[in-house]
């Protein structure tokens, strides 16, 4: 099985990486979200096999990064373990930077990922319609990560985006996040855990792990009708396809 969103810490990655191999989870993307974070991410993929890197500066972060970051990120995908970029997108929920910072940088990234042909991994959160907006002029492979919305499910499907499933789809009261994950084609759903946040249940109020996408995995293939070692293989190939692995 892969997770493929986990934030992981540089001293507990040989633990946590045994435990996800134990529970049949070989493959982990993991992602930074700065400049600093994203070398970090590299040295993990370095040091681990299985283990693939994701680089790009947050949402969050846009306030203290701008166009100087984007190119320092640049100079990173040379690393043959570098697969996609981001996570970038828009948070308004949170709202810890301005949006026209946010967005400076979401466009930015978009144009780094367009010239270094790789995917790009979404982050959304109460900013739907302007996410929306602003990958409308984006070509390339999109991951929609930690997918929440699902009144953008349709519009996500018209444009062939990879739709990822986290811990949240398992909890009790989700059940349009669970219709969703029924109407997203066999070759487009993802799983993540998007480690160490939203640790699905039964290990819900524990910090989530790569080995927990397990039970994501089994809730999805659960809602879907489907055999979850089968949705695992699926999901393993999707991931191949979406990230060039
Ligand atoms: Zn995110
Ligand atoms: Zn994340």
């Amino acid at each position: 099985m892969i997770d493929t969103h986990a934030h992981l810490d540089r001293d507990e990655a040989q633990a946590v990486l045994a435990r996800a191999r134990e529970s049949g989870v070989e493959r982990v993307i993991v992602v930074g979200t700065t400049v600093d974070g994203a070398r970090d991410a590299l040295a993990l993929a370095d040091e681990h096999d299985g283990v693939y890197a994701c680089l790009g500066i947050h949402p969050h972060e846009a306030g203290a990064a701008g166009d100087g970051e984007v190119q320092q990120l640049a100079g990173l995908f040379a690393h043959p373990k570098a697969v996609a970029v981001g996570e970038t997108g828009l948070d308004y929920f949170r709202d810890y930077a301005p949006h026209d910072a946010q967005q400076r940088l979401f466009e930015g990234q978009l144009a780094l990922a367009r010239d270094i042909a790789k995917p790009v991994v979404i982050h959304m959160r109460a900013a739907d319609d302007d996410t929306l907006a602003t990958l409308a002029g984006f070509d390339g492979t999109v991951i929609l990560h930690c997918f929440s919305s699902p009144p953008i499910l349709g519009t996500a499907l018209e444009r062939s985006y990879y739709v990822s499933f986290a811990g949240n789809v398992t909890y009790k009261n989700a059940y349009e996040l669970r219709a969703a994950a029924r109407g997203v084609p066999r070759d487009r759903i993802l799983a993540e855990t998007d480690s160490p946040y939203l640790a699905p249940q039964p290990v819900r109020g524990q910090r989530n792990e790569p080995a927990h996408v397990v039970h994501t995995i089994e809730a999805l293939a659960h809602a879907r009708g489907e055999d979850a070692q089968e949705l695992a293989a699926q999901i393993d190939a999707n991931a191949d396809a979406a990230f060039g692995l």
